[in-house]
């Protein structure tokens, strides 16, 4: 089904409130989880209100929680997200940062402790919206790993992203690489199971660790294992967010003796700063434009091409969707009905939402 984006806000909105959150984080929940859809990333929208509510009764997510400043000496924040909505958690967590970062030039900041805060772009679009540039390693605890580092046959860790956010300037649109360290983010297997439709190659093997097309390995006992992205600087990168992101910021890594309820808990590493304290913008910026420039001005590969900036497939997606409206499969929206009754938001006050 295609439905248009206020109408998609509506619905929501209003299932967020009827769980329990405040009008301001039904709001803020619903953009991140609309714009995740708008900029295509269908893994990370609406998609995701399933295990959010399943999560809500399990008691394991809380509503209407901010984050904790439980550390302070500057340059470093260390934030508890106390098992709140991420997406209030992380944001918060980066206003406080981004206003540090423009008095102080270079912030540290991590978060622990919070659901799961989505699509990390959003927060690398904070800081670049305030002309910094952003660095976030991510790890996802609470939940049995779904990844195989390279070389082995089981998952060890789940899709821990890493971005990279850097402002634009006023030839060059910004920057910003967003990106699971799997090859494929588990969102986009489950949509792919929910539309009945193969897997890339290479993306998942089997619990017998032999590759497959086959979505539905991930979701059933003996389970299989998405794979790391680019081999072992996957699994390098995966390692090194469970360090950053996990031991540091106090919330813990994906090892087995720390407590796996089902959740989605999300640590975040972030390191934010001020491209001006380094060098002037007019140089920095010439570098940029020309930078970019010869990077794309190459001749476009029969398959893969044109070359693309990363964030410009998501700027592209969000014109094209913000216009066309939000492409739902069934399935997914039938889960979003399911998950709504379970929270007693009937499916006829959808459908009195949704009518024309
Ligand atoms: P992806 O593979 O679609 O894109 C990854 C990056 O590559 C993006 O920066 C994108 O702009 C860029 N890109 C895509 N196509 C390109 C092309 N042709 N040329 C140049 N650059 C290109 O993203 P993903 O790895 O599937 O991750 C999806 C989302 O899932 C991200 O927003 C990520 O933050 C999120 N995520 C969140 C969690 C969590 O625990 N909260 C876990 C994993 C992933």
């Amino acid at each position: 089904m295609i439905i248009t984006e206020a109408k998609l806000r509506q619905v929501v909105t209003r299932m967020l409130g009827r769980a329990g959150s405040s009008a301001y984080e039904a709001e803020v929940v619903t953009d991140h989880l609309v714009r995740a859809n708008l900029t295509g990333h269908d893994s990370h929208g609406v998609g995701m209100l399933p295990t959010y509510m399943r999560n809500l009764n399990k008691g394991i997510l809380k509503p209407n929680q901010h984050p904790e400043l439980a550390k302070d000496s500057g340059n470093i924040m260390m934030y508890d997200g106390l098992e709140g909505y991420g997406q209030v958690q992380a944001k918060e967590a980066m206003a406080g940062a981004i206003a540090r970062a423009k008095e102080s030039n270079l912030v540290l900041m991590t978060l622990r402790n919070s659901h799961h805060i989505g699509r990390i772009g959003t927060y690398g679009e904070m800081a670049i919206e305030a002309g910094l540039i952003s660095i976030h390693f991510v790890n996802v605890v609470d939940h049995g790993p779904t990844v195989a580092p390279y070389g082995g046959t089981q998952a060890r860790f789940v899709t821990n992203p890493v971005c990279i956010a850097i402002p634009g300037t006023s030839q060059t649109k910004a920057i910003l690489l967003d990106m699971a360290t799997s090859k494929i983010a588990l969102g986009k297997a489950r949509v792919a199971k929910n539309k009945g439709v193969p897997v890339p190659d290479n993306s998942v093997i089997d619990a017998e660790g032999l590759p497959t097309n086959n979505p539905n390995v991930l979701f059933e006992e003996p389970q299989g294992s998405l794979l790391p992205f680019g081999d072992y600087k996957g699994t390098g990168l995966a390692l090194v967010c469970e360090i950053l992101a996990g031991a540091l910021s106090g919330g813990g890594t994906i090892q087995p003796g720390n407590k796996r309820r089902g959740g989605t808990t999300n640590n975040m590493f972030t390191v934010i700063v001020k491209p001006d304290a380094l060098v002037d913008y007019s140089y920095l910026n010439y570098e940029i434009d020309e930078l970019v420039r010869y990077v794309k001005d190459t001749p476009a590969q029969l398959e893969t091409g044109p070359v693309r900036i990363a964030g410009e497939p998501e700027r592209l997606a969000f014109a094209e969707r913000s216009q066309a409206g939000i492409s739902l499969e069934q399935s997914t929206w039938e889960q979003i009905i399911e998950a709504a009754q379970s929270i007693g938001f009937a499916a006829s006050e959808i459908e009195q939402i949704l009518a024309p």
